[in-house]
C-alpha cells in the first residue's frame, strides 16, 4: 500500500457529457487519482466551496469549454478569482473544436494545457501527471514562490500569477512556451539547460516534441527580447548542450 500515506490527488472534472465524464473518472481512478465530477459550472463552483469548508481544494481541474450553463472561459476566470484556490491551480481545458483551441492559446489565459476531444484516456492521464508534477516541483532549484508572487531577477520581473514577464520594465507578449522557457532560464542565470531538460520542464508532452521545437521558440523569444534591448543577448547558446541565461545583464538600460 504505497499510496496509503499520501492522499490521492483530487481532480475536479467539469464536463456535461456523462460518457466523457465516465471515461475520465475511470481512467483517473485506475491511475490513483481521486476524480470529482460536476456536470455544470454552477455545480463546480459549489463543489469548490464545499471542499473549502473542509480546507480542501482540487489539485487540478479538467474544464470542458462547452458547458450548458456557463462558458468554460468564464468559469476559468471565476475559478481564478476564487480566493480559496491557489492561483497556481493547474487547469486543463477540454476542447472539441479548433476555434476553441485558438481561443485557449490566443487568450493566453495561463491555462496549463488543453486536450482535444476525442482523447485517449492514457494520453489524458499522462498529461495530468506531468502537469501535476510540474506544478508540485516548480522549477528545479528555483526559490520557492508564494502564490501569485512577483519576483525580480536582474532586468526580468516574473509575475507567476498572471504568467507575465517584464524585461527592463517592458511587458513581453509571450506564447505559453516562450513564457515557460524564459521563466525557467531566468530563475537560474548561468545554468545551462539542455534541450531535453527544457522540453521536460516546459512542454507537457515531451515525447511529442523534438529538439528543434525548443530552438524555434528560443529564436522567437530572442527576437522579442531584442526588440526591447537590441544591444543585449540575454539567452546564450551553448553549442551542443543547450541554453542559459546570461549572468551579468545590466539591471538598467543605458
Ligand atoms: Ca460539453
Amino acid at each position: 500500500m504505497l499510496h496509503a500515506m499520501t492522499p490521492k490527488p483530487l481532480i475536479l472534472i467539469v464536463e456535461d457529457e456523462p460518457g466523457i465524464a465516465d471515461t475520465l473518472q475511470y481512467a483517473l481512478r485506475t491511475e490513483g487519482f481521486e476524480p470529482l465530477w460536476c456536470a455544470t459550472g454552477a455545480a463546480a463552483l459549489k463543489a469548490v466551496d464545499t471542499l473549502a469548508l473542509d480546507a480542501m481544494a482540487p489539485d487540478l481541474v479538467l474544464l470542458d469549454v462547452g458547458l450548458p450553463d456557463i462558458n468554460g472561459f468564464e468559469l476559468y476566470k471565476k475559478l481564478r478569482e476564487t480566493p480559496t484556490l491557489t492561483p497556481q491551480l493547474p487547469i486543463i481545458f477540454l476542447t472539441a473544436r479548433s476555434d476553441e483551441i485558438d481561443r485557449v492559446v490566443g487568450l493566453e489565459l495561463g491555462a496549463d494545457d488543453y486536450i482535444t476531444k476525442p482523447f485517449s484516456p492514457r494520453e489524458l492521464v499522462a498529461r495530468v501527471r506531468s502537469v501535476l508534477r510540474r506544478a508540485a516541483s516548480g522549477m528545479p532549484g528555483a526559490p520557492a514562490l508564494a502564490n501569485g508572487s512577483v519576483t525580480r531577477h536582474g532586468p526580468f520581473t516574473v509575475d507567476e500569477g498572471r504568467r507575465r514577464i517584464r524585461y527592463y520594465q517592458q511587458p513581453l507578449t509571450l506564447s505559453r512556451y516562450e513564457y515557460g522557457l524564459l521563466k525557467t532560464l531566468v530563475a537560474r542565470p548561468g545554468i545551462v539547460f539542455t534541450r531535453d531538460q527544457l522540453l521536460d520542464l516546459v512542454w507537457d508532452n515531451a515525447n511529442d516534441s523534438i529538439d528543434r521545437t525548443v530552438d524555434a521558440h528560443v529564436k522567437t523569444l530572442r527576437a522579442k527580447l531584442k526588440a526591447v534591448a537590441p544591444q543585449l543577448e540575454p539567452i546564450r547558446t551553448h553549442r551542443g548542450t543547450g541554453y542559459a541565461l546570461t549572468e551579468d545583464l545590466p539591471t538598467k538600460l543605458s
